[in-house]
């Protein structure tokens, strides 16, 4: 875009960088090109369609073509902006925390609909990350309690932010450490957690979006169920009695991971949600 000798617009610019950003392989090239002006300019996305003709100046010019470097490089987009939305909220996320997905408000939308119409409910979060799933069942459930453990600091910390951007700090404990450990003695009404769960040996084969995540909330193991394991045979001593685990799963793994609850012989399946793709995405177990 440099050559160019002519004023660029906010419609100009926008075509070049979706031709660029299709080049480079980018899978939703025009859409990202918007997200990214938009940014650079404070405003929405709406506002780039009614003002196509609008001159870009040379400080806007300079510092969009520094996200644009970015994005054909293959960092995701929130990476680059430093936000992403989930369950209507804003999440702060920084290289340290995996990008919340769109498929995970399966998950959370399965616990809210368990868990409305219980008196001040306590939940616990496992690889909480960026917080999504807890930060939004607390601030969807106002009487909620909750904690949040992940085994990377630098995470947590990207956690306790959005906890106080949406005003739950108060109602939620972040602990560092390994899958249950931190605790002693808690017991919850609802477990949730959607731990790393791709399989070794899928790892390479990855978007490279998706190789500028942590390593370590991707990597599931051999077969990608190991927390699975873990979570299932150690979840029986912090859940209540008639309360439930809600794990995400990855893609073909319900079966197995159902099949490891039921050979457990603690908890029973009560329900496998498919995702907007038709995926089964979510397993409910509920305890005795
Ligand atoms: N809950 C967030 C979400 O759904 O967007 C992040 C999920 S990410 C797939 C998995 C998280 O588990 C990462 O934040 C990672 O740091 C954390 N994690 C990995 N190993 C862990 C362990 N042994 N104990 C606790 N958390 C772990
Ligand atoms: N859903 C993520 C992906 O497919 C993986 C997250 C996870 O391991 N829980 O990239």
């Amino acid at each position: 875009m440099s050559e160019k000798k002519e004023q660029w617009t906010v419609g100009s610019i926008l075509k070049w960088t979706g031709q660029y950003f299709c080049e480079k392989g980018v899978e939703s090239p025009r859409l990202d090109a918007e997200v990214l002006l938009s940014h650079i300019l404070g405003k929405d996305r709406l506002y780039l369609y009614v003002h196509f003709d609008r001159p870009l100046d040379e400080q806007e010019l300079t510092e969009y073509r520094k996200l644009v470097k970015l994005r054909a490089q293959r960092t995701p987009v929130a990476y680059i902006i430093g936000y992403k939305e989930f369950m209507g909220l804003s999440f702060a996320v920084t290289p340290d925390v995996l990008i919340p997905r769109p498929d995970t408000e399966v998950l959370v939308e399965a616990v809210l609909e368990r868990l409305r119409e219980k008196d001040e409910p306590n939940i616990l979060d496992i690889g909480t990350g960026s917080g999504a799933i807890i930060i939004s069942l607390l601030a969807h459930l106002p009487q909620a309690s909750g904690v949040g453990i992940d085994v990377s600091s630098p995470a947590l910390a990207v956690t306790g932010q959005n906890a106080v951007t949406h005003q739950v700090s108060d109602r939620l404990q972040l602990l560092a450490g390994d899958v249950f450990r931190p605790l002693s003695g808690q017991r919850f009404d609802a477990i949730v957690s959607n731990p790393p769960y791709i399989p070794d040996k899928d790892i390479a084969g990855l978007a490279p979006e998706v190789h500028r995540e942590p390593y370590g909330a991707l990597a599931g193991g051999q077969d990608g169920l190991n927390f699975y394991r873990r979570m299932i045979s150690e979840a029986p001593g912090y859940v209540n009695s008639g309360g439930f685990v809600a794990f995400e799963v990855g893609i073909e793994q319900a079966e197995a991971v159902a099949a490891l609850a039921r050979d457990g012989g603690v908890f029973t399946v009560e329900a496998i949600i498919k995702d907007y793709g038709g995926i089964e995405r979510v397993l409910v177990l509920r305890a005795p």
